[in-house]
């Protein structure tokens, strides 16, 4: 049995142990939601308080250039690229995941022509299906099509009539990960391009985008990069599709010189053409705040404490008896795996709901998951430990079944 004390000994051994005060996180409190949205780093309360009393209130509309508000989207793009192994120039922040994959659907299909498939897995994050059909309902179909597959059937999928290899790298569900590396190449081969959605990669897992030369791809910058709710999301484009490269968003501040107000579209060279609208410069302050701790960690120990915290999880729960109705929905092996583990039971949802009760959060996911993110800046080992003793508790004592722990709220 791995005891509570064994698990305390680990979190004074741990190099990334004194992170977690770099965190607000409510006393007693064991938050394995990271992968959903990231805790509040103390240096983005403050960061704000000077963006709004300095920047805005006494230097206003002046801090665009005093304060480079303007640079906002390409220094925050330049922060991220080596967490995703991108050299500088080929990631800018802007907007959600969802509009930056539309933008980067449209721009791959016309780098494509005479191509017209968007090839991506049933089980996709919805977002992702649902901004490929909106496309194809725009585009009709001579120009855009949506084709989903089972992960078996990917590689043979890809024929001459694919434009886009649409994937998600760490899967939302199962936390089940794709070989970047391997599938990129068998999607090459075959003449398409490949987009990629990071979301539950980015700061978990080391991510080498230029030399598995991925063409595009997309991520959130609320999860492991703990930007804040609804945080500005990233897009990567390789430098060599640059000066090919349109979007059709075509908004002022994507335009080569937005202040001539000219009445014609000018795509703006490199990564500042798919920029769109006016930055929300609070929010992209927010996000620059979090990055910031990027400086003095690196992914590769980010990776390692990951691997072992979902590693405890599953150890733990595989050690206690009463917990055999959880079924392991996540790969068993850890290289297979991003930073999150889930499981499924019967009354998942009314599980989770008790364990929030009692201070310990996950998520549920349909139809029956329980979900645990492991976001090693700010996860202790004890954490996970705490997290189990509660699971079997829940379980045990059969608490879940009360009728208030089966209220739906709007969002699981
Ligand atoms: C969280 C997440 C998103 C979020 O998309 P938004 O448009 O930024 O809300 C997209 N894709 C995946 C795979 C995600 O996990």
């Amino acid at each position: 049995m791995i005891s509570r004390s064994e698990c305390q000994a680990r979190d004074e051994r741990d190099p990334l142990a004194p992170l977690r005060h770099q965190f607000y996180l409510p006393e007693g409190l064991s938050y394995l939601d990271g992968n959903s949205l990231g805790a509040l780093p103390v240096a983005v309360s403050e960061c704000l308080r000077t963006t709004l009393e300095r920047e805005w209130g006494s230097d206003l509309i002046g801090s665009w250039n005093a304060h480079d508000w303007i640079g906002l989207p390409e220094r925050l793009g330049n922060m991220i690229a080596p967490l995703i192994g991108a050299a500088s120039g080929q990631v800018i922040v802007a907007d959600s995941v969802s509009v930056n994959l539309f933008k980067l659907l449209s721009a791959g299909l016309n780098l494509k022509p005479g191509r017209t498939t968007v090839l991506s897995t049933t089980d996709n994050f919805p977002t992702d299906l649902y901004m490929a059909q909106g496309l194809a309902e725009m585009l009709g179909d001579q120009r855009c099509v949506l084709q989903t597959v089972g992960r078996a059937e990917l590689v043979d999928g890809i024929n001459e009539t694919t434009a886009i290899v649409l994937l998600t790298h760490v899967d939302f569900r199962s936390g089940r990960m794709f070989d970047m590396s391997e599938l990129t190449r068998a999607a090459q081969q075959r003449g398409a391009l490949v987009l990629w959605d990071l979301s539950h990669s980015v700061g978990a897992v080391p991510l080498t985008l230029d030399a598995d030369r991925v063409d595009m791809a997309v991520g959130c910058g609320y999860k492991y990069l703990n930007g804040g709710p609804g945080a500005p999301a990233f897009l990567y484009l390789a430098e060599r599709h640059h000066t090919q490269a349109r979007q059709p968003l075509a908004g002022w501040m994507g335009h080569a010189d937005p202040f001539a107000f000219s009445p014609d579209y000018t795509q703006a060279p490199a990564m500042q053409g798919f920029s769109t609208g006016t930055p929300p410069v609070l929010a992209y302050r927010a996000l620059e705040a979090a990055l910031a701790v990027w400086g003095s960690v690196s992914i590769q120990q980010v990776r390692r404490k990951s691997v072992e915290l979902a590693e405890l999880f599953v150890a733990l729960v595989d050690e206690t008896s009463t917990l055999d109705e959880l079924e392991l929905r996540s790969p068993r092996h850890a290289a297979d795996r991003g930073s999150h583990v889930a499981f499924a039971h019967p009354s998942g949802y009314s599980i989770m709901q008790a364990l929030i009760d009692r201070k310990v959060v996950g998520d549920f996911r349909e139809p029956d998951l329980l979900r645990y993110g492991f976001a090693p800046l700010y996860v202790r080992y004890v954490d996970v430990w705490d997290a189990v003793a509660v699971l079997r508790d829940v379980i045990e004592t059969r608490i879940y079944e009360a009728p208030r722990y089966s209220v739906r709220g709007a969002v699981t």
